[in-house]
């Protein structure tokens, strides 16, 4: 199969579908690699390195779409990449359809056969392609809570991890799950005064087991995250009702009972937000501050560090496409049967049943 990537063109998005170890993955089993010049200098992958593991590289990105079998990406297409469509060409990125009608219109018409890293799930019940980036954000949402706790952004000042003589920073993390636990994690690292709410008691028991005295667990009602965050130097919103928005457990009235210059870091911002001052941000200008209480509520922040969040995903996306290219994208669902959920558009239908119910008119 000949199988290709081209730069993402969203704005500041670094991220790239194939690093240049799965180049050499798909060019072992067989495969033509066409990708697009200076595809990975975003993420630190130069053309050397992509041409040394087996890539020829394309002047532009139409003729890598013009000319290959399955196209590798990471966000979904913009409009001005719907041209490039066309029928089997096979699509393996995220998609993110739920909310974009104009792109299922788009794939639906050109009868492209669409994979959707989001909606893969595998036989443990878990998204292995979503898990990577729910990592990074989580990591990263202790790292950002603790740089805008400088003064200098409007933070009260306070250093996470104290000195010997000084009280630690209090690090409050709203829901126990893959962002929870990876924000516990760096911020147990730091050195911080950790406690962690969520509703799920069998995810207290776990965070219990794995990270012992060295956090404190509480049951997510909104007496407990009233008491809790009032002496918070961070708070990291990481809850999620999956396919749901996530619910305002993070009221307006908490702000004015908190420190001046506390961070509220919304990870679950992409699900509409879990705090009722939270809006949407970016990375060129990621705070704003209600009620003294500095918000930073980026929806994409694994573009922050595009090239640990490239090769995370390479690292998940790689097993499923190369099956995919080894087997075709039918002969791939006959052997492991997981890959069915991810297809999101199949010769001009609809075939993911989340996505035709959040239209309702579709077949
Ligand atoms: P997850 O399903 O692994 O964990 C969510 C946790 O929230 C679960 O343990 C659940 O029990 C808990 N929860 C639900 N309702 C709660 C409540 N009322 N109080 C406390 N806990 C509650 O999900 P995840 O992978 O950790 O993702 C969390 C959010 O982060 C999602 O919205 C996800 O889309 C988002 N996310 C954002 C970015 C970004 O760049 N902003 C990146 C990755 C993930």
């Amino acid at each position: 199969m000949k199988v290709g990537c081209v730069k993402e063109i969203k704005n500041k998005e670094f991220r790239v579908g194939l690093t240049p170890d799965a180049v050499k993955g798909y060019v072992n089993a067989g495969h033509d690699v066409l990708v697009e010049k200076s595809l990975g200098l975003g993420s630190g992958f130069t053309d050397d390195e992509y041409v040394a593991a087996g890539a020829k590289l394309a002047d532009t990105a139409k003729e890598v779409w013009d000319s290959v079998d399955m196209m590798v990406k990471v966000k979904e297409p913009l409009p001005e990449e719907y041209q490039f469509f066309r029928e089997d060409l096979i699509l393996y990125t995220y998609l993110h359809l739920a909310a974009d009608k104009a792109q299922t219109d788009a794939l639906l018409q050109s009868k492209v056969k669409g994979v959707a890293y989001e909606t893969l799930i595998d036989r443990a019940g878990t998204i292995p392609l979503l898990a990577p980036m729910s990592q990074i954000a989580g990591r990263l949402s202790v790292q950002e809570g603790a740089k805008y706790l400088e003064k200098i952004f409007g933070g009260a000042g306070v250093l996470l991890s104290g000195v010997p003589g000084t009280k630690k920073g209090k690090v409050v993390i709203l829901g126990g799950g893959a962002v929870g636990t990876n924000a516990c994690k760096i911020a147990v690292g730091m050195g911080a005064d950790v406690t962690i709410l969520d509703i799920n008691l069998h995810r207290l028991s776990y965070l219990d087991d794995i990270f012992g005295a060295r956090i404190q667990t509480m049951v997510s009602t909104d007496a407990n995250i009233e008491n809790e965050v009032k002496d918070a130097d961070v708070v990291i919103g990481a809850v999620l009702i999956p396919g749901k928005a996530a619910p305002k457990i993070f009221k307006k009235k908490y702000l004015k009972e908190m420190k001046p210059g506390a961070v509220f870091v919304d990870v679950a911002v992409d699900q509409g937000g879990c705090g009722e001052t939270t809006r949407v941000t970016y990375h060129d200008d990621p705070i704003f501050e209600v009620d003294g209480i500095v918000h930073y509520c980026v929806g994409n922040m694994p573009g922050a560090v595009p090239r640990t969040s490239t090769i995370a995903l390479n690292n998940a996306t790689l097993s499923y496409g190369l099956k995919i290219a080894n087997l075709g994208l039918e002969g791939a669902c006959a052997q492991d049967d997981t890959i069915y959920s991810a297809i999101n558009t199949y010769k001009g239908k609809l075939t993911h049943k989340g996505v035709a119910e959040s239209f309702g008119d579709y077949e």
